[in-house]
């Protein structure tokens, strides 16, 4: 983990958090700071976990001391359990000291929350103080929440960014690093790697695997990693700019031989990429949903924008909601079951019905763990696209437990409805 001179800069994350050892809360701090370390062209040497404990915190950090930078999550709160920047002071072999201007923005913010909510602002005062103590010399991160982060040299030469636990603080504070000379410093000295994202659906991993290689692999001097995902294969090579036209021809050779297959080359999300083809024919979209209960309706609708294309849904988990809603016929019902391609097809015709919306795509399955036989394992489940253009049903048993079945249901349907809206060639 040596500063080398010439490397790639070293980076190290030490999350902190009694509650993330013991899974209660799972860490999303490491995940997205891994990915922005990536983005930016630093080298992602460890994650550490730790508890709360002060001693912990201290321990990890001396670990981490020898890459250029060291990021920690967590523990910059008011209470007794908030002990990160007493371990950085440590660390750095530095003494706490009031931060002034701090003090006053967070009297300020707190002032305003405690008249809201009818809290005396005296409830305050200690906790307000605590969070103003930083370590001397240290640069000061304004808060997001209530806390200051802060950034400073380590005992052993790491730079250290001390950021909140909460991960839309984190994400917000990590950006305001960039003012931060020394962070900066080494982000100009990182240099950005050249990346392709190429997401893959409808083939399978060891496909792309053999794809990969007949495109001559990672001879030329990239770095790709290949990593099923959601029902999709993510490709991502990377490549230092020396080494970018390895990179277009490894790009060019998995293109040839995916063809289609590849729907996205960029990482926005698939609910994106269903709104777009939907939107681009100028129809509207409506799901009716079994076992998936609104799954498909609630991921389009997080998309900024669903408005515009997702009308509705309707949740027919009872075979009463999927008659009297949906219109599925008691002689479908009867003679095919609930979880059957004719039930499928009826609730996707009968969602249009009910919404008035151009598209209507429908799921029914068995999500298990009971509910199967032999014919219809638990697993199954029945697709089924309705547009103006074309009647399309699909049929797939699925491994995994009932949130992966549910999970990976959604997905398909999501999948069947961006494949097949576009227009005809
Ligand atoms: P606060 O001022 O809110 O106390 P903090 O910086 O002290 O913030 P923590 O007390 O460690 O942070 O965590 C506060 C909350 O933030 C946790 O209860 C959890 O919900 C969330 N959180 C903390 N760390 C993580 C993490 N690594 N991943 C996801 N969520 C996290």
């Amino acid at each position: 983990m040596s500063r080398g001179d010439g490397e790639r800069p070293s980076a190290a994350v030490l999350v902190t958090g009694n509650e993330i050892l013991l899974g209660l809360t799972q860490d999303r701090n490491s995940g997205y700071l891994a990915r922005e370390f990536d983005r930016l062209g630093f080298s992602l040497r460890r994650v550490l976990t730790v508890s709360d404990a002060q001693d912990e915190i201290v321990r990890g950090l001396r670990e981490l001391v020898s890459v250029d930078l060291v990021v920690t999550s967590g523990g910059l709160g008011p209470t007794h359990d908030d002990r990160t920047i007493a371990a950085v002071a440590e660390v750095a072999d530095v003494p706490l000291e009031l931060h002034e201007p701090t003090l006053a923005a967070i009297n300020d913010r707190t002032a305003g929350f405690a008249r809201q909510r009818g809290i005396p602002v005296s409830s305050f005062e200690a906790g307000n103080r605590k969070q103003s103590l930083v370590p001397r010399g240290a640069y000061v991160l304004a808060p997001v929440g209530t806390a200051p982060g802060v950034v400073v040299a380590l005992d052993g030469g790491a730079l250290c960014a001390v950021l909140p636990g909460p991960p839309w603080e984190l994400e917000r504070m990590w950006h305001d690093l960039a003012r931060e000379p020394r962070f900066s410093r080494l982000v100009e000295r990182a240099g950005a790697l050249d990346r392709q994202i190429l997401r893959v659906y409808g083939t399978s991993e060891s496909a792309v695997a053999n794809a990969f290689a007949e495109s001559g692999g990672d001879e030329g001097g990239t770095v790709t990693s290949i990593c099923a995902r959601r029902l999709e294969i993510e490709v991502l090579v990377r490549a230092e700019p020396a080494h970018r036209a390895a990179l277009d021809a490894l790009v060019a050779g998995l293109r040839e031989r995916l063809g289609e297959r590849i729907y996205a080359t960029d990482d926005r999300p698939l609910e994106a990429y269903v709104l777009e083809a939907v939107g681009a024919r100028g129809w509207t979209l409506a799901a009716a949903e079994s076992c998936t209960a609104g799954l498909v309706a609630s991921r389009i609708a997080a998309i900024p924008g669903a408005s515009a294309v997702l009308v509705g849904g309707v949740v027919s988990y009872a075979n009463e909601v999927k008659r009297d809603l949906l219109g599925v016929s008691e002689a479908v019902l009867a003679a095919h079951g609930a979880v059957s391609a004719e039930a499928a097809a009826a609730m996707a015709q009968g969602v249009r019905r009910a919404t008035g919306a151009d598209v209507g795509v429908s799921v029914t399955g068995i999500a298990g763990p009971e509910g199967g036989s032999e014919e219809k394992p638990v697993g199954t489940v029945f697709f089924h696209l309705s547009t103006p253009e074309l009647e399309h049903g699909h049929h797939v048993v699925m491994p995994g437990g009932r949130g992966d079945v549910r999970d990976w249901a959604a997905t398909t349907a999501l999948h069947l409805v961006r494949m097949h809206v576009a227009a005809p060639a």
